[in-house]
């Protein structure tokens, strides 16, 4: 299948390609290589390949400058081992799709320089790392793949993104900008915003979503250019945009009218801007894109919250109650979003309490911290109830499996939350708090071991799941003593060791 996208690149390496290399991507790294003949000092600058004589000392390592071209250079005293001689890049360069003019192309290379063997002809190695093609609405990224056997294969990649990644973000990255100009030439790409290109942003992620998404070009002419930038940095943009559009109204769920007024009010349109200001015209709150631009700052940390609020009544009621409630009781809160926090969790115990959200009493309380506090007690006393029901189901099965006497102490199924709370607090263990629900639920046993004498103190508390004693646990998480573990070894014999059991029973009599 690559065979196809293959077939829109050359991986010849031209003339302007070698040029790109020389000039941009090794022209500040190149070297001034120094012989002493005969007290005459010989340079050879690698930039400019001229040989010279030069009127001056250099030191080895330091910097000289080349008579010839001028250029400053690090110097080597060919005298010394060239071993560290050597220069690498990554760069990308852009070509049109020789099967198609309309299709860009984008090669990602790994360049090698190596001057160790002979610093007059230096060998240059280019491997060809990842391969991008751009084209309508679709874009796609093929990245070399490494193997023990050697040979050149590729895998396309599910997303586009920078190849030098990993091993390759030390090393230093260029772009050639001339050759993105030649490859967009007479293509959509030719309109792509130039800021965008000015190095700020991945270029191959501007290329990535111009590709899959033409009409960015036009939400960034229009002054949506805070929209477009968060989308190429793949930032949060809130499900400001739908993809879906017909036309760049649709796309920005707004009338002619709305992009109107949002642009001439002069605001920075971010993506949480945008998404408040769609939710307003939703709800018909008619609010102003200034009012929007102050809900935004007043909110931002806050949005899931106030988004949940939103399900029930209009932003520009909603707004209004919290200034109203955080006017009022400034006491309870550090800000308007920690009311959205109260009353969105008010909401949604009161969904859980079955109250009607539809009353203007429930949905508006007086004071929503205050009923909120209640609403939450409310809440827990109803789950642990639910607890109860659940675990009242269980104790009788488990008591007909488990519930075994042994001298003087007896094990039998804990029966509440209540009980598991106090079993808790009397041992110093965590088996209220971790273990309630799973124990409700039936996802593990919960027993405990009493002494006959003193049946309503917590002693020792049993996990078993399976058929499998998980854990025995006396007062601080101690270990069994040995009238526990004397216990605990009859009742895994008689109730627990199912082959034992099985045997007495097949063994005929
Ligand atoms: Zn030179």
């Amino acid at each position: 299948m690559y065979e196809e996208y293959i077939s829109h690149i050359s991986t010849e390496i031209t003339e302007e390609i070698e040029k790109f290399v020389d000039d941009e991507v090794f022209g500040k790294v190149e070297y001034l290589f120094i012989e002493n003949e005969n007290g005459v000092y010989q340079g050879h600058c690698t930039k400019c390949h001229n040989e010279c004589e030069l009127d001056q000392y250099y030191k080895h390592n330091g910097y000289g400058v080349c008579p010839i071209c001028g250029a400053k250079l690090q110097v080597k005293q060919s005298r010394y081992g060239r071993k560290n001689c050597k220069n690498d890049a990554c760069f990308y360069y852009f070509e049109k799709s020789v099967k198609n003019p309309r299709v860009v192309i984008c090669k990602g290379y790994y360049v090698k320089r190596d001057y160790t063997t002979d610093y007059k002809n230096p060998v240059t190695e280019y491997l060809l790392e990842a391969i991008y093609i751009f084209e309508d609405k679709k874009s796609k990224m093929l990245k070399r793949n490494y193997s023990y056997f050697g040979g050149l294969s590729w895998s396309e990649k599910k997303s586009v993104f920078d190849f030098n990644q990993g091993w390759f973000s030390p090393k230093m990255c260029y772009i050639s900008r001339e050759s993105i100009e030649e490859a967009s030439k007479n293509t959509r790409f030719q309109y792509i915003p130039k800021e965008l290109l000015e190095g700020y942003h991945s270029t191959i992620k501007v290329f990535d979503e111009f590709a899959k998404y033409p009409w960015l070009e036009q939400l960034y002419k229009i002054g949506f250019n805070n929209i477009v930038e968060n989308k190429i940095r793949g930032s949060h943009i809130y499900n400001c945009l739908n993809y879906k559009g017909k036309d760049i109204f649709k796309i920005l769920r707004l009338s002619r009218k709305d992009v109107k007024d949002i642009i001439n009010s002069k605001e920075i349109i971010t993506p949480l801007f945008l998404n408040l200001y769609q939710l307003q015209i939703k709800d018909k709150s008619m609010l102003l894109p200034s009012e929007i631009k102050k809900l935004e700052r007043e909110y931002q940390g806050y949005i899931v919250k106030l988004k949940n609020i939103l399900k029930y009544t209009s932003m520009r009621k909603a707004v209004k109650y919290i200034e109203k409630q955080y006017e009022k009781y400034k006491k309870y809160y550090a800000s308007k979003g920690s009311v959205a926090i109260t009353w969105s969790d008010y909401i949604e115990n009161c969904i859980e309490l079955e109250m009607d959200l539809k009353s203007e009493h429930v949905l508006y309380p007086k004071d929503v911290y205050k009923l909120h506090q209640n609403t939450m007690k409310q809440v827990k006393v109803r789950a642990d109830k639910i607890t109860n029901e659940k675990i009242a189901k269980r104790v009788d099965v488990l008591n007909e499996k488990y519930y075994f006497e042994y001298k003087n102490l007896v094990i039998r199924a804990a029966e509440s939350t209540e009980e598991l709370i106090l079993e808790g607090k009397m041992l110093s263990h965590c088996v209220a708090t971790n273990y309630t629900k799973p124990y409700a639920k039936g996802e593990t046993n919960i027993l405990l071991i009493r002494k006959i004498s003193e049946l309503d103190k917590p002693y020792y508390t049993v996990e078993i799941k399976g058929d499998e004693i998980k854990q025995v646990h006396g007062k601080s998480n101690c270990s069994p003593n040995k009238e526990v573990k004397e216990f605990i070894e009859a009742f895994k014999a008689e109730k627990l060791d199912k082959k034992k059991t099985k045997i007495k029973i097949s063994v005929p009599a």
